[in-house]
């Protein structure tokens, strides 16, 4: 049976069988998803009351937690908590690009090439004064091609296997959530892409990472701190987590519940005891080799990476 949606500018489509698959996945089930409003003001509670405590520890510093900062201090601490030096590269820059050219797809009058959808979103971030700007305005010819090359990359295979973003779902890409908004600790972030009218107190959002390589437990952990930052942010949980696999058209898809949204309150929580710690220089950092020694800037000082990486020490 054909299966049809309406698409970016409106029109009613068949949908390729990967992008039916999708759209089955990430479908609303019949009954609304509704929490008890107490669940949330009891998880704002429990964090307001946290970050208040970290406050009293932290004095004048002011911690901004992103999912990042809460997953690399998870793993070895010494590599979380030492000086890096960021530089974008074709590599680093591909999401940013790519994302953006998701951006335009959403409000472009008909059907874009994901080529051309590519060549304005580096045309627009060239023209920006930021950081990326300015790299994408010097950058070589060898290396401007690479970036073009995997940033449409991931554009056709998003075009290829999501079904056509529907505008009346409000979809959002590169969506910045941040609570609260200032205090001693912030949690922040930007979404990849969000999708779902609000509707009273009805769970109806989506949050989806977009992704490539391979599948790993801790992006369920990303996505669930969003959902949390979007319960404390508005009150209402979101009703759906994807993290959506560009190379194979596929999405872990996780429906947000109670407990959920408990683990990320835990999770977040100790993370943030653990930032606070080493901050403030309660205790040292501990050192966790994995794979992250690979990419680690202290490796050439740390006999245990060092170890790691020659097999001699176990995981
Ligand atoms: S090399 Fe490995 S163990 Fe050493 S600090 Fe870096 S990530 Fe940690």
């Amino acid at each position: 049976m054909a299966v049809v949606a309406g698409g970016a500018s409106g029109e009613v489509r068949e949908l390729t069988p990967l992008q039916a698959r999708m759209l089955d996945q990430l479908r609303k089930a019949p009954e609304p998803v509704v929490f008890d409003p107490a669940l949330a003001e009891e998880i704002r509670a429990t964090v307001s009351e946290a970050i208040e405590a970290f406050g009293e520890r932290l004095g004048d510093e002011q911690l901004w937690v992103s999912k990042h900062r809460l997953s690399t201090i998870l793993g070895c601490e010494a590599h979380a908590m030492a000086p890096g030096e960021f530089a974008w590269s074709p590599a680093t820059a591909t999401g940013q690009v790519s994302h953006r050219a998701i951006q335009l797809l959403v409000n472009w009058r008909g059907e874009p090439a994901p080529a051309d959808l590519v060549d304005e979103a580096i045309a627009r971030l060239a023209d920006d004064d930021r950081s990326l700007g300015q790299w994408i305005a010097a950058l070589s010819p060898g290396d401007e091609a690479d970036l073009r090359g995997n940033a449409l990359e991931r554009v056709t295979r998003f075009v290829e296997g999501f079904p056509p973003l529907d505008k009346r779902a409000h979809p959002m890409t590169e969506a910045r959530v941040q609570w609260p908004l200032d205090g001693p600790v912030v949690f922040a972030g930007k979404v990849d892409l969000v999708m779902g009218r609000p509707n009273g107190a009805e769970s109806t959002k989506l949050i989806i990472d977009l992704k490539t390589g391979r599948h790993s437990p801790r992006h369920r952990d990303d996505l669930r701190f969003y959902a949390l930052v979007e319960t404390l942010r508005t009150g209402v949980p979101p009703r759906k987590l994807a993290s959506y696999y560009l190379d194979v058209g596929e999405a872990d898809v996780e429906d947000v519940t109670e407990a959920v949204l408990r683990t990320a309150v835990r999770r977040t929580l100790d993370a943030v005891d653990t930032l606070v710690e080493l901050t403030t220089g309660e205790r040292e950092p501990a050192v966790r080799p994995g794979p992250t020694c690979n990419w680690c800037t202290l490796l050439p000082t740390c006999d245990v990476g060092q170890a790691h990486l020659a097999g001699d020490l176990d995981d």
